[in-house]
């Protein structure tokens, strides 16, 4: 398939906010997208980069009833040399999966990759430059057919949208409060939990805004069907340090596979660090914990790459985790992560592509 672009004129581009530090989090957005449009008897035509805009949608259009609707999330970071993309074969890779378990149309992930490649071209003063900031990429891919039963829809449109974001810690790489949510659930065995999908994230807004009126940042959901094990945070994976082994949840389908919970688990290895991809218990965390074995406690995600987690509440009692101060491993992870994506360590996993086709 041919990638159309049209540009609009110089004269009707807009600039990079001037102070950086007003950026925030996908607030404004960049003057260019990608876009694509699918036909079950005709496949996916008439892909183009052009101007930022609304979408055209009939007001009976699938995603809007049924909500077949995925997304991903990835980033470009300004380097002295270039622009860089982080495993974004990962991103597009995983949008594939997420669109076969919402029986959404396949579609060829490098065209898709290389069409974001022109776009972040056509966009590159838009990567804000100031420390920890970078150009967000949202990959959104949504059911478009106009139809009222509950089928898949036989028209679907893909689209990239760029967001400039701030420095996500910009006050300071500081631990959060996180309560472990007992009562409320995010996905259960045989669901989607494993998909990037729409209806996961309205889902959970309800127990969330509860634990933020309780003064936590985020919930750490247990699984739905004993509500023992440990899943994941919000839009993040979940780590423990307990007694020096490195334990996370095994994707047995109800967490999201996430691509900076590949890293770190691959990091670990290489460092030697012992890693368990298992179910946990949170009666073990807890028990670690009492006897003083809870070595640290972090998420893993795209936004915020790796967030501290300083105290965990359950069932009312609050665990104040490495006396709410950044571990060791923490630290470590978060900077050659962020050395990794920034171009000052070097890439000895081949993880880094060059976001710009110049
Ligand atoms: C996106 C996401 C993650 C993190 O995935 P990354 O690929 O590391 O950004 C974790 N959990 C959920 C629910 C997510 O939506």
């Amino acid at each position: 398939m041919e990638l159309k672009i049209n540009t609009i004129p110089e004269n009707e581009r807009r600039k990079l906010p001037e102070d950086e530090s007003t950026l925030g989090f996908g607030k404004i957005f960049t003057d260019h997208m990608f876009i694509m449009y699918y036909d079950e008897g005709k496949g996916w035509y008439d892909a183009e980069i052009k101007k930022y805009e609304p979408l055209v949608l009939d007001p009976a259009a699938c995603v809007l009833h049924y909500g077949q609707a995925i997304f991903e999330g990835m980033k470009a970071y300004r380097t002295e040399d270039g622009i860089n993309l982080f495993r974004p074969e990962k991103n597009f890779e995983r949008l594939q999966m997420s669109a076969d378990r919402m029986v959404m149309a396949r579609f060829d992930p490098d065209f898709v990759l290389d069409a974001l490649k022109e776009l972040i071209t056509i966009e590159k003063h838009w990567v804000p430059h100031s420390e920890g900031t970078s150009l967000y990429i949202r990959p959104t891919y949504i059911a478009s057919e106009p139809f009222l039963g509950v089928h898949p829809s036989g028209q679907y449109i893909l689209y990239i949208i760029l967001s400039p974001v701030g420095a996500y810690y910009a006050t300071g790489f500081n631990p959060v409060k996180i309560k472990v949510e007992d009562k409320y659930i995010r996905a259960a065995d045989g669901g989607v939990g494993q998909a990037k999908t729409c209806g996961n994230y309205a889902a959970s807004l309800f127990a969330t805004k509860e634990a933020e009126k309780e003064g936590y940042a985020q919930v750490l959901w247990l699984d739905a069907q004993e509500r023992k094990y440990v899943e994941e945070v919000g839009t993040m994976n979940m780590f423990f340090v307990i007694d020096g082994v490195v334990i996370t949840s095994p994707l047995t389908g109800t967490i999201l596979p996430g691509i900076t919970r590949d890293s770190v688990i691959q990091l670990c290895k290489s460092e030697g660090i012992k890693v368990e991809e298992r179910n946990l218990a949170i009666d073990e965390v807890i028990n670690a914990f009492e006897n003083g074995k809870l070595d640290e406690a972090f998420g893993s995600g795209t936004a915020a790459v790796i967030t501290p987690v300083g105290l965990l509440g359950y069932k009312g009692k609050d665990y104040t985790i490495n006396d709410f101060k950044v571990g060791k491993l923490t630290q470590k992870l978060y900077d050659t992560i962020t050395g990794i994506q920034w171009g000052k360590i070097e890439d000895k996993f081949g993880w880094i592509q060059k976001a710009t086709k110049d």
